[in-house]
């Protein structure tokens, strides 16, 4: 398991540290003293659960937050100070996934991650999502269907979860190495023929002219791109 803290206080990032050494063994904890920092971790290092202080040097934990979202389902605690009931508000409102009160216990810290975390799992994804809709592509993830013109096209439950992702992502060059952890595993890190031949699956199904793609497009050297088909 992989926890990143974003906080400014290395104090606290000190007991986070600590509290998983002592009672989750096995997890990594990583940090990040800047809102900047924290948004990049997430994106290269994709942790299993992110906790998030609101009080930061360059911007606040709200907006850290509004960054991470716009990429990624991660579940999200929040650090409050006692309180502060307006912070626990907002940051729900703006996609937390729970919260803790410094200054907290191991045992607190402990059962608020085990809570996100089953949460995130055990909620099929799916359920919450809304049906993408573009031009001629529709996706519904809650019943698994893609449609082409109005047409099923069959996917592997692989090139789903990773137009999935790619939808989720629309826009955003997403890296080689983030799409092989999101969808693979840590493991497949530098799978990168792997993904190729997906991605070449996943465009023969969905664009006009493989050779020349328009909606899932290659960035040389980094990843790919999702772009939204348009109407034509
Ligand atoms: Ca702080």
């Amino acid at each position: 398991m992989k926890v990143l803290v974003i906080e400014d206080d290395p104090g606290i990032i000190e007991v986070v540290s600590l509290c998983f050494q002592l009672r989750w063994s096995g997890t990594n904890v990583i940090s990040a003293e800047s809102g900047n920092k924290g948004v990049g971790l997430v994106e290269t290092e994709s942790p299993d659960v992110v906790i998030l202080d609101i009080g930061l040097p360059d911007m606040d934990g709200y907006g850290v937050l509004r960054e991470i979202r716009r990429f990624s389902d991660v579940p999200v605690l929040m650090l409050t100070v006692r309180g502060e009931d307006t912070d626990v508000a907002k940051g729900l409102e703006l996609g937390a996934d729970d919260y803790i009160t410094k200054p907290f216990s191991h045992i607190e810290l402990i059962a608020r991650v085990q809570a996100v975390l089953r949460r995130a799992q055990g909620l099929p994804v799916t359920d919450e999502e809304r049906p993408f809709t573009s031009g001629k592509l529709s996706v519904d993830f809650n019943r698994n269907e893609v449609l082409l013109d109005g047409e099923p096209i069959k996917l592997t439950s692989t090139e789903r979860k990773l137009l999935y992702y790619l939808i989720r992502n629309e826009g955003r060059i997403l890296s080689h190495e983030s799409l092989l952890t999101k969808v693979w595993g840590d493991t497949y890190v530098d799978a990168r023929d792997l993904l190729r031949v997906h991605i070449q699956h996943l465009r023969q199904k969905l664009e006009d002219n493989t050779e020349s793609p328009s909606i899932i497009v290659t960035e040389h050297g980094i990843g790919y791109k999702f772009i939204r088909p348009t109407t034509s």
